[in-house]
């Protein structure tokens, strides 16, 4: 198949595109390289079409929509650090950039795989999050709360799309993490924490460090979303894509340090001091993985120790 990876040299993107490659299909990736990163794509880079340019760009994804014969859609402003940061650019990318791919879609009659977050959920207390669960969010003077808002728009048009023919499916991700994780790009807690205890830095955790993420290796996302993306079955489903072994970033600060063998303490910093006034995170975050298991026969299966294990080897490698 003719696939369009939109995002294609970002950190979970990347990933992707391999293993499409690996499976045979003809590759195309648009990526503005914002967050991403063309060494991300050493691997494939010779057998699949790179083009360095923004999905805001409503003409170029048009074309490139009507080549493929389905689109996978990871491009976006992520990372919450980017994201509080930057609001502005995030917002525009997350609604206008995933507009053009979805109605190019849908002109054109192309599969599409809608790449979404956890984020979708807000801060709600019910766990584990299932699918079809409301949504908690804060107030709109809360920029965090703007990514989560601009995700669910572009959920929205799709399934509404779908009920004039769109085939799409959504995959919401959780914290996922492996080799690539990039501090400067998406940033995220295992990139930040895994340079820190290289560099015998402390380990600088946020709030009171009970707060929960349930971190997902790569190779377990890019499964979710391969199978979201090809079978038939997942045509417009929604999905939780992630692992459901719930850790406190207290337990995963400790962790890192021992399996680094780091001589780093850990600094208690407030959000406030990292995120500016008027942050909120989310207190834990867990996902309903039944569905991805009955619909995909998928479930994320490798254990954060061993998925650290190859991302710290990957680290040693790259970072030296
Ligand atoms: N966090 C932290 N130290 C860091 C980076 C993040 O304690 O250096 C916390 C962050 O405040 C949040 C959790 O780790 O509670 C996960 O953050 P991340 O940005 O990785 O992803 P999120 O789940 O918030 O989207």
């Amino acid at each position: 198949m003719r696939v369009l990876v939109t995002g294609g040299a970002g950190y979970i993107g990347s990933h992707l595109v391999d293993r499409l490659v690996k499976l045979g299909h003809e590759v195309t990736v648009l990526d503005d390289l914002s967050t991403g990163n063309s060494a991300n794509l050493a691997e494939s880079r010779s057998h699949i079409r790179f083009v360095e340019d923004t999905i805001l760009d409503d003409r170029l994804v048009d074309k490139l929509v009507r080549r493929a014969d389905t689109v996978f859609h990871l491009a976006a402003g992520v990372g919450v650090g980017n994201i509080v940061a930057k609001p502005l650019d995030a917002l525009i990318t997350n609604t206008r950039g995933a507009e053009n791919v979805i109605e190019a879609c849908v002109k054109h009659e192309k599969r599409l795989l809608l790449a979404s977050t956890s984020e979708i959920y807000g801060k709600t207390g019910k766990m584990p999050m299932s699918e079809d669960d409301d949504r908690v969010l804060g107030s709109t003077t809360i920029a965090r709360w703007g990514y989560s808002t601009a995700k669910a728009i572009d959920e929205h048009l799709a399934l509404a799309y779908a009920q004039h023919g769109l085939r799409m499916s959504v995959v919401r991700y959780f914290n996922s993490y492996g080799p690539r994780l990039d501090p400067k790009g998406y940033g995220s807690v295992v990139a930040n924490m895994m340079r820190q205890a290289l560099a015998d830095e402390p380990l600088t955790v946020h709030g009171d460090g009970t707060q929960t993420r349930c971190f997902t290796y790569v190779e377990d996302t890019v499964e979710g979303t391969l199978r979201a993306g090809l079978d038939a079955k997942a045509e417009g489903v929604v999905f939780n894509v992630g692992n459901d072994r719930e850790t406190t970033i207290n337990d995963l600060a400790a962790l890192i340090i021992e399996m680094t063998g780091s001589r780093s303490a850990i600094r208690r910093m407030s959000y406030e001091e990292r995120y500016g006034k008027g942050f909120e995170d989310t207190k834990r975050r867990v996902p309903d993985v039944r569905r991805a298991a009955d619909v995909l026969g998928f479930r994320a299966s490798i254990e954060l120790r061993d998925g650290l294990e190859r991302t710290l080897q990957w680290w040693r490698n790259t970072y030296r």
